[in-house]
């Protein structure tokens, strides 16, 4: 029998998962509010990652891999400006993110990062792949997890390590052309039909046979 979530959580050293109620305050600045979020947003933290509860969730779970004080990526603006330098800090970053899955309550959970973030200060997704969310609204938001705008942490750590110059020329370049799928058509992630809008979409999915 599998193992129930809380316990394999404590055995992580995670909490177990509770999103809190309500929207997160507005900051003047938006594109800046992931640099220092207020204390009662964090799920978790040690000193290689900060986990806060995304704002505006696209799924059951949805967490923000941050980077804390003190961390070598905590001056990292966005997944655009990582170099090779980088790479040992990010791997025990992406490392800190895989435990979180495993602890988490949902079994099928992404981890990775918008081609294109519109948030500024190093992020990482960590998200379950139901995206049963009334926060997931727009083609945008759809496009963002389920096209290749979606870029895996491990392939960003392979871009880096196959890089041949300090900056990160390889990374730079797959996210420009990463970040073209944000405009996709609209489809369905099983069985690829187009979808005419989000509602059509969700009413499709809740029917779809495909696996
Ligand atoms: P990205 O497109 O990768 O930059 O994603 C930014 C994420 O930050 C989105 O999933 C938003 O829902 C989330 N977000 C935006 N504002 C806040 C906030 N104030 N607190 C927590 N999460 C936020």
């Amino acid at each position: 029998m599998a193992e129930p979530a809380a316990k394999r959580a404590k055995k992580l050293d995670f909490p177990a998962y509770a999103p809190p109620a309500g929207k997160p305050t507005r900051t003047s600045n938006l594109r800046e509010a992931l640099r220092d979020p207020p204390a009662t947003s964090t799920y978790a933290s040690d000193e290689v990652v900060r986990f806060i509860y995304d704002g505006y969730p696209k799924a059951r779970v949805h967490l923000l891999a941050l980077a804390p004080p003190g961390s070598p990526l905590r001056d990292v603006k966005s997944v655009k400006d990582l170099r090779p330098k980088h790479l040992e800090a990010l791997r025990a970053f992406h490392a800190r993110c895989e435990e979180c899955a495993r602890s988490l309550p949902e079994e099928s959970v992404r981890i990775g990062y918008h081609a294109e973030p519109s948030m500024n200060w190093l992020h990482c997704h960590v998200i379950s792949t139901d995206f049963d969310s009334t926060c997931l609204k727009t083609k945008q938001h759809w496009n963002s997890f389920m096209t290749d705008f979606f870029v895996p942490a491990d392939e960003v750590e392979r871009l880096l390590e196959t890089d041949d110059d300090a900056f990160g020329t390889a990374l730079r370049t797959d996210l420009a052309a990463r970040a073209k799928h944000e405009k996709d058509d609209l489809r369905c992630h099983r069985c690829l039909k187009p979808q005419k809008n989000m509602p059509a979409l969700k009413a499709h999915i809740l029917a779809c046979t495909t696996y």
